[in-house]
């Protein structure tokens, strides 16, 4: 139960990128994110456009990877999916594993079910917001309220 003392709980947006679901990962994704205990209070397949992706992929513009990135993006739907508990920013972090999927560890979304493709762009498989501010902001470019 939640009342005006009881802070609300942290949430993050998590996105299954093109290549997690072209490759039928959702619900293997989706199953790790439930397993380590976080709820998943919105889950929908959307397509990405290029006026979501600036926003929400701001910080790199201008880097070599960011035009691959978004092409990548725009390449198929993605799974968009809001996960909330404490400490699920970090914690969802930690289950995708570093950003290479070649070094991503062993027991990680990346590092069991990544790889390197050679592609222009690392294809490893999801996002997850990096911070509270990141998630409330991305939650709100993905599943704008009207
Ligand atoms: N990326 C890339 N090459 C790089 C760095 C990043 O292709 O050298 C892509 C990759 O898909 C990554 C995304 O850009 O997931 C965002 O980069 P960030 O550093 O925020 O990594 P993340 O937080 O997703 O691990």
């Amino acid at each position: 139960m939640t009342d005006a003392t009881t802070p609300a709980p942290e949430r993050t947006l998590v996105l299954v990128k093109p290549d997690g679901v072209r490759r039928g990962l959702s619900g293997e994704i989706l199953r790790r994110i439930e397993a380590k205990g976080y709820t998943l209070t919105a889950v929908e397949l959307k397509n990405a456009t290029p006026d979501v992706l600036a926003q929400h992929y701001a910080e790199h513009e201008g880097k070599p990877f960011y035009a691959p990135l978004v092409e990548f993006m725009l390449s198929g739907p993605v799974l968009a999916v809001v996960a909330e508990g404490q400490g699920v920013i970090a914690g969802f972090r930690s289950l995708a594993g570093a950003t290479d999927p070649t070094a991503a560890a062993p027991g990680t979304i990346r590092g069991d079910l990544g790889r390197d493709w050679g592609l222009k762009v690392q294809q490893n498989l999801v996002h997850g917001s990096d911070s509270p501010e990141s998630a409330e902001r991305e939650i709100g470019l993905w599943f704008p309220q009207p």
